[in-house]
């Protein structure tokens, strides 16, 4: 078994989705082992980020990810990490995500793509340890 973490975003919060996120986890199989509405403070939205800080949008996301409460969650199954990606689909939610995952069907822009989940063993682990340093 193996633990992800996963972002309802602020976009996501402010639309009164965070059910049908957590509803979707939980029908694929996977189990909520951590789970917490918060505020995100720029140092955190920065740490999480770290990979990004050279790109062109970086200041927009951390705009973006500091602008309301985030639901952040440790999800946990087996290949936690890869089952949620799939759920999730692909970063840009109209080229990339398709109908039937989270982002296919309720996102439209790449800003605006309603989760985060982390990419590898390393991210989950290191994202983890930000967000649920006690878990
Ligand atoms: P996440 O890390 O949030 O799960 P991801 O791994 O699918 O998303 P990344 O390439 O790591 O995508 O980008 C991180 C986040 O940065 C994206 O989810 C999106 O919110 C934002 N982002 C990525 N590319 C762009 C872009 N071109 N313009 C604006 N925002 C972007």
């Amino acid at each position: 078994s193996e633990r992800t973490l996963v972002l309802v975003k602020p976009d996501g919060v402010k639309r009164g989705l965070v059910g049908e996120v957590i509803a979707r986890i939980e029908r694929k199989g996977l189990t909520l082992a951590a789970l917490e509405l918060r505020n995100v403070p720029r140092p955190v939205a920065e740490e999480h980020y770290a990979e990004h800080k050279d790109k062109p949008f970086f200041g927009e996301l951390l705009e973006f990810i500091t602008s309301g409460p985030v639901v952040a969650i440790a999800v946990e199954g087996p290949r936690a990490i890869a089952a949620f990606r799939q759920l999730a689909g692909g970063t840009d939610p109209v080229a990339k995500a398709t109908p039937g995952t989270l982002r296919g069907d309720f996102a439209l822009e790449t800003q605006y793509n309603l989760v985060h989940g982390s990419d590898s063993p390393e991210s989950a682990e290191r994202e983890l340890k930000l967000w649920f340093p006690d878990l």
